[in-house]
């Protein structure tokens, strides 16, 4: 069952998973489900109520491909530059805020075959790992949030809304990094062709 903001358990750290320990096959349909049905582009076991170190990220623009699982997903090194743009999440229904997260990270996370496998992820890709991560850490997004930005998730779809807001809370930050709504890209758009190996 999905776990909500206000649930303890989306506190707490998850435990790292050991080489070759397989994960609940009630975890696994329940992670599928919640990207099909919840139409989210990522999910964290946690958010399921199991507080495992493991992450399946489906595929935005590519739904005949199967969702790719991550185990133990980590944070190699992050780029100094950073953007703010827009998340949500499926754990906290109907809000949506301004996140600051790198342009770019290096990833590691080992695969379902036990492999390890290291990638560097660019925009939206490398957000939406760090947003996964930090689930396993205890942390949604709205913690992270710039303050001020946190509003229904309907007003997303006003471009003039979402541009006022950015606008307000952005203005007087030194060299921000605004996303131009025609550079915000798909898990594996062109930004990250390669997709994550398995
Ligand atoms: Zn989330």
């Amino acid at each position: 069952m999905l776990r909500l903001a206000g649930d303890p358990i989306l506190s707490k750290v998850s435990r790292q998973l050991s080489p070759g320990e397989a994960l609940p096959r009630a975890l696994l349909r329940e992670m599928r489900h919640a990207l099909l049905h919840e139409r989210g582009s990522a999910v964290s076991a946690v958010q399921l109520g199991f507080p495992l170190r493991a992450v399946l990220v489906g595929h935005t623009t590519r739904p005949a491909s199967p969702p790719r699982l991550l185990l133990n997903p980590r944070v190699l090194a992050r780029s100094s530059r950073r953007e703010a743009d827009w998340e949500t999440c499926l754990s906290v229904p109907g809000l949506a805020a301004l996140v600051w997260r790198p342009l770019q990270l290096v990833a590691a996370y080992e695969t379902s075959s036990g492999r390890t496998a290291e990638r560097s992820l660019r925009g939206f890709a490398a957000r939406m790992l760090e947003h996964e991560i930090d689930h396993l850490d205890g942390v949604l997004f709205t913690e992270k949030a710039i303050p001020g930005s946190l509003l229904p998730v309907e007003q997303l779809h006003s471009a003039a809304i979402r541009d006022s807001v950015r606008e307000r809370l952005l203005r007087d930050v030194p060299h921000a990094s605004l996303v131009p709504e025609s550079q915000r890209s798909a898990w594996d758009s062109a930004d990250d062709a390669q997709g994550f190996p398995i």
